[in-house]
């Protein structure tokens, strides 16, 4: 197997009616069988890039490869690349189709046209994976944006994709089921799908991923593992992203020691103050 899952070669892609491309001769590669984060500011690209991967969008010009391949746009092809490119959308209401959870989880599974007995079964399953037994009966209007955020991500694992698409996934999700979705995103990848995350959390992104993409513009700006990718903070800083707060605070920490070596004698509140400053990147 190749060792990039998705590639992007010199692609890009503009919106009717918008006169900057939001996708600007962008080479980018998704490397198999890893934990991917995806960051950038506001608007530089990110959700486009994944509805051009899993062909909702066709480029304008360039090459989409998908495991060497070059994605094809008849609609069995597209059938087909949509059940092994998993998306997550941002926003849950767009991507719920039916009135109840359970059916909504089943619908992908009866477009493959599978036996009822599978479609069943992989529809219990995910439901419990996904800790919705309570919800399974339940109209999707009822719920929260972060149950129907859980039921979303649901639909598309029952799918089983080979590689999984998620745009700013613990957005909704409150402190539990953010760190019940990390545990389950574990588990997905430790089944052996490669997973693509775009997240303006840089802490959960430094401490979850194990390969980080930096988008700018519409363009791939770095790319590497967290540590390599993070070092460059004159970068991310010009790109207004800032760095974790764990690198911040040992920046701050060595510092601190390199001018006085006073460390310990930083208190309770200026510490807070310090990761306050930090975390929301008012200290250059
Ligand atoms: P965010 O972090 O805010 O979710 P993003 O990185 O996902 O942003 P995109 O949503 O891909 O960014 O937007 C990329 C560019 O394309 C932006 O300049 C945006 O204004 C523009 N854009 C996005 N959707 C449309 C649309 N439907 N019509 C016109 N322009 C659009």
């Amino acid at each position: 197997m190749s060792e990039w899952i998705l590639e992007f070669v010199n692609v890009n892609y503009s919106y009717p009616c918008n006169l900057q491309p939001a996708i600007q001769s962008l080479d980018l590669k998704v490397p198999a069988g890893k934990k991917c984060g995806l960051i950038g500011q506001n608007g530089c690209g990110k959700t486009t890039f994944f509805l051009l991967a899993n062909g909702l969008y066709r480029p304008k010009d360039g090459t989409i490869y998908w495991q060497g391949n070059p994605i094809q746009y008849d609609r069995r092809s597209l059938t087909q690349l949509r059940q092994q490119i998993g998306l997550v959308f941002q926003n849950p209401e767009h991507q719920l189709v039916a009135s109840i959870v359970e059916e909504d989880i089943s619908y992908g599974l009866c477009n493959l046209g599978l036996p009822e007995s599978e479609i069943a079964r992989r529809t219990q399953q995910a439901i419990a994976d996904f800790d919705l037994q309570e919800l399974a009966h339940q109209p999707i209007h009822n719920l929260s944006l972060g149950q129907k955020k859980r039921v979303s991500i649901a639909d598309v694992m029952v799918l089983q994709p080979q590689l999984l698409l998620l745009d700013e996934p613990t957005a909704y999700l409150d402190p539990r089921h953010t760190s019940e979705l990390i545990g389950q995103l574990h588990q997905i990848h430790a089944s052996g799908t490669t997973i693509l995350l775009a997240s303006h959390d840089l802490d959960f992104v430094y401490s979850w991923a194990d390969w980080v993409l930096v988008m700018d513009r519409g363009q791939l700006i770095l790319e590497g593992t967290p540590e390599a990718v993070f070092e460059h903070r004159d970068i991310l800083e010009e790109l207004q992203l800032g760095v974790p707060l764990a690198i911040a605070l040992i920046e701050d920490i060595k510092a601190i020691a390199a001018t006085n070596g006073d460390i310990i004698s930083l208190n309770l509140e200026q510490l807070k103050q310090r990761i306050f400053l930090r975390s929301n990147n008012y200290v250059g």
